[in-house]
């Protein structure tokens, strides 16, 4: 099994997330990764933002003038004899359940640490939910070319703070403007800094021994000296990698560099592609779905509008998980049961669309979608299986849409139902009026929203404030208990974009009362597709 091509090729997959706190230098290190996979000639062509490259919508002007970046994206290269895929994920915290769901489609993840600042809050977060899965994690502590704080405490902090075992592999030579290079700590080699290379291929300059003659001539024996010592410390301090640890989550190997100088960064890459996990198996309703199954599965984990002003449409990205996609191939839509011909999948290469014509496990493709499409939707090549594990959560934040022209209804409810598709936002429409209630876990969500409902549909909305303090989704064996809880509490109802029961609670207080008051209803804060 494992020497047909099918398998090599599935083998070959890398899958993973960059997690971060915003400014670490994740959009940085993309670049700088794609630059080595030579899937761009100059870095800095990532986002509109860094150089204006890109065509700008307006979205993408929004996320200009608020300088954060919101949309993700992916993107494939490839290193050595590995193929790489890099999924993109938001690093404002308004975005978290797009994160989330992005990271159900990763086998493992690389963390980018601000070796100034250390551990900060958007990492912890992003850390606590690859725990639920006990995501592989490789670090890398960034911006060696400024005064940082000792690598030592921030170590530490990792270790203490995200309650993950250290594995340094490489280790700085001096920071700042001494930075010199990094040394690697398994194979007693220096990798020599070469400043200043920001958008080109560094040479890889090494010198074998830290205390060969090349070394002293580089570094001075004194500067050796006191590496010596550090790293004496250091591995007194920390843990030797071990393969098993990492693929379990429990230990993290460490490398040290600096991004924006395009440093550190391939000698983490070739450590990355040889340990980090190939595709792993995803749970089903049925069964648990291995990679290396010929039959074709895949899920949705996003979909994305308007990434490029000139193509209007939708994009499902689809984490393949099992078999082959074929250019034309028919799939099982399995939530609507119909099998439906995909002759236009595409890919993400260095931000260009391109088509594909074949993508094994591992992969991400992007379905165009005409609103069929949900996220947590399941295709498969035959079968009904289902992936599990994928959720909505229920919002925190709630609005009452209306609108400033009443004769646009239609549009603006279109509008909200394709972007609550996407997974941002959720629409719920009470049982019992025609209000439209938008919800969301971050506010910055509903001025998304609205200027998307402005320049995608045309459409001028204003939101009102509305008491509701939580959504609950309703789920009852009993047919007529449900009936009788639906004419009961009918003013609290609603039923969300995706057709499901929702119990809108005005306070927690009523949400609790309403709870006991019927113990035979659950009332759910996460919705699986
Ligand atoms: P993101 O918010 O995590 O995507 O971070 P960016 O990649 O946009 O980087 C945030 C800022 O840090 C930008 O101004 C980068 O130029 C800068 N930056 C990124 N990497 C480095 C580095 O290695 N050294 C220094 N000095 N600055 C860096």
């Amino acid at each position: 099994m494992s020497d047909t091509p099918f398998y090599q090729e599935v083998a070959s997959r890398r899958t993973f997330g960059i997690i971060s706190h915003p400014d670490a230098g994740k959009t940085t290190i993309t670049e700088k990764l794609l630059l080595f996979g030579n899937a761009i000639q100059l870095a800095g062509t990532v986002k509109g933002r860094k150089t204006g490259r890109m065509a700008t919508s307006d979205w993408m002007k929004m996320e200009q003038d608020r300088g954060i970046s919101i949309t993700t994206s992916v993107m494939q290269f490839p290193y050595k004899d590995r193929m790489v895929n890099l999924l993109d994920t938001p690093g404002h915290e308004d975005f978290s359940e797009d994160t989330y769901r992005t990271l159900t489609a990763v086998d493992s993840v690389l963390m980018v640490i601000d070796g100034a600042k250390g551990v900060e809050d958007r990492t912890i977060k992003l850390m606590d939910v690859c725990r639920l899965r006990d995501t592989p994690i490789f670090t890398f502590i960034n911006k060696m070319d400024r005064e940082v704080r000792d690598h030592i405490e921030v170590m530490d902090e990792i270790e203490t703070v995200l309650k993950i075992k250290c594995a340094p592999v490489t280790w700085p030579i001096g920071m700042g403007k001494a930075f010199k290079g990094v040394y690697n700590l398994l194979t007693d080699t220096v990798h020599v800094f070469q400043p200043g290379k920001g958008s080109v291929v560094p040479d890889d300059v090494r010198i074998e021994g830290l205390h060969s003659p090349e070394s002293v001539a580089y570094l001075t024996q004194g500067l050796i000296d006191e590496l010596q010592d550090e790293i004496e410390l250091v591995q007194g301090a920390s843990h030797e990698f071990d393969l098993e640890e990492y693929l379990a989550g429990n230990l993290t190997p460490v490398f040290f560099g600096t991004a924006l100088a395009n440093f550190g960064i391939r000698e983490m890459l070739d450590y990355f592609v040889e340990w980090a996990p190939m595709p792993i198996p995803r749970e089903t309703n049925e069964r648990a779905i291995v990679p290396t199954e010929t039959d074709f599965t895949g899920f949705i984990f996003k979909i994305q509008a308007n990434m490029d002003p000139k193509h209007r449409d939708r994009i499902a990205f689809m984490r393949i998980c099992s078999g082959t996609y074929t250019k034309g191939m028919k799939m099982r839509h399995v939530r609507i049961g119909k099998d439906i011909k995909i002759a236009d999948a595409v890919t993400f290469l260095a931000g260009d669309r391109s088509a594909v014509e074949e993508a094994v496990s591992g992969d991400i493709i992007g379905l165009h979608n005409h609103g069929t499409i949900q996220i947590g939707d399941t295709f498969t090549s035959s079968g009904d299986l289902q992936f599990t594990g994928i959720p909505h959560f229920a919002p925190e934040l709630f609005k009452r849409v209306r609108l400033k022209d009443p004769l646009k209804m239609k549009q603006l409810q279109k509008g909200l139902q394709q972007l609550s598709e996407e997974g941002a936002t959720q629409l719920f429409m009470p049982v019992n009026n025609n209000d439209l209630i938008l919800g969301a876990v971050g506010v910055l969500q509903f001025d998304v929203v609205q200027q998307r409902l402005r320049d995608e549909y045309k459409v001028e909305c204003i939101y009102e404030p509305i008491s509701v303090n939580t959504a609950r989704w309703v789920y009852c064996k009993d047919h007529k208990m449900l009936e009788d809880f639906k004419r009961k509490a009918g003013d609290n109802l609603a039923i969300d974009g995706g057709g499901h029961l929702t119990y809108v609670a005005p306070t927690r207080v009523n949400l609790s009362l309403t709870e006991e008051r019927w113990p035979d209803i659950e009332f759910r804060s996460t919705r699986e597709h």
